[in-house]
């Protein structure tokens, strides 16, 4: 696990509010990138993600959280993770602090990065930050006294996305349960869509790359998964092949993961039009896919997948923004060390 703890000097807090576990792994610590994350962390966070999911099931909400606040700092448009951050603090009986259009704070008077974080740190508990460079949530994180979590930092990573990737990975085919563990193991794996920019794909091919998965790789020419991953995924000893067509691969495949083109990483509309519909997955698409295959998107879709296929039960990318929701509630507990 690579600590992104607070700078020397200063410290997380000097007054420990009562009941805080300091001894707890991942107390006080920040989550930039899932190379973080050994295989025994995920079964960490999958455990408790598994009891929130069980605890909202049953009660709905607990008040494990309660005195904490959090503040969601948004330089990019967000649904699912704003929101799903949100749902997540209040059914821990934790509160927000919602700032989704920075144009109407101080960024947009000329205000840095590392003068924002000092400054919500100063009333929050800890920070979570979408960015649109990236490197900017590590940079928070070596500024920054208090927890700062990755919501996505331009075509970097986007680490809490990819552990709820991983989690429905793992619930949908029988592969995680609390008392047998995590295995995920012989899994074929197709990332389709625009793997260069997706910065969901860069965070689940390094998560994946722990396990002894196949990865098939089919995007556009321009839009091919970065050679540094590639390399990592190398280095991982992970099997992997690219592709430009989906035909020959759905057969084989236990998850297909559809991204969409990132049309606000194109320097000029035209190349994004050209591309922009490569692959379009409809029921038709799915007859060529395994009975167990599952489906996912990190979304929003526009057009990668039609609305038929929303019937079809391998679609299961609203269980997985459902599952996004209890993977939150466990990283947040476990940053503010209360799991
Ligand atoms: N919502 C995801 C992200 O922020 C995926 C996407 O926007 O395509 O990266």
């Amino acid at each position: 696990m690579t600590h992104y703890r607070p700078p020397e000097g200063r410290p997380v807090s000097k007054h420990l509010p009562f009941g805080d576990r300091r001894d707890a792994p991942w107390y006080g610590q920040s989550i930039v990138s899932v190379r973080q994350f050994t295989r025994s962390d995920l079964e960490y966070v999958f455990g408790v993600a598994h009891e929130m999911r069980e605890m909202v099931g049953r009660i709905g909400s607990f008040d494990l959280l309660k005195g904490k606040l959090l503040a969601n700092l948004f330089y990019e448009p967000s649904t699912r993770t704003a929101s799903s951050f949100m749902a997540a603090m209040q059914r821990l009986g934790g509160t927000v602090i919602p700032i989704n259009e920075v144009h109407y704070s101080s960024v947009s008077k000329g205000e840095s990065l590392p003068d924002t974080i000092r400054t919500l740190e100063a009333y929050a508990d800890c920070i979570v930050l979408r960015h649109p460079q990236m490197g900017a949530a590590a940079e928070a994180a070596r500024v920054a006294r208090k927890p700062i979590i990755n919501a996505g930092d331009g075509v970097g990573e986007h680490p809490t996305q990819a552990l709820l990737d991983l989690f429905t990975i793992a619930m949908e085919l029988g592969r995680y349960a609390p008392s047998r563990g995590l295995a995920l193991d012989g899994l074929t794996v197709t990332m389709l869509g625009d793997l260069r920019y997706g910065r969901t794909v860069h965070s689940l091919a390094r998560l994946l790359s722990q396990f002894g998965v196949t990865l098939n790789l089919v995007s556009p020419a321009i839009l091919k998964m970065p050679e540094h991953i590639k390399d990592e995924l190398d280095k991982a000893g992970v099997t992997w092949r690219e592709a430009d067509s989906l035909e020959a691969i759905l057969g084989q495949s236990d998850v297909l993961y559809v991204t969409r083109v990132q049309k606000e990483r194109f320097e000029d509309e035209a190349t994004y039009l050209g591309v922009k519909d490569a692959y379009v997955v409809t029921p038709e698409t799915l007859r060529g896919a395994r009975d167990e295959m599952v489906l996912m998107h990190p979304f929003p879709r526009v057009g990668e997948i039609s609305y038929e296929v929303d019937k079809d039960p391998r679609a299961a990318y609203f269980r997985q923004m459902e599952n996004g929701m209890y993977v939150r509630m466990a990283l947040l507990a476990m940053v503010l060390g209360k799991a």
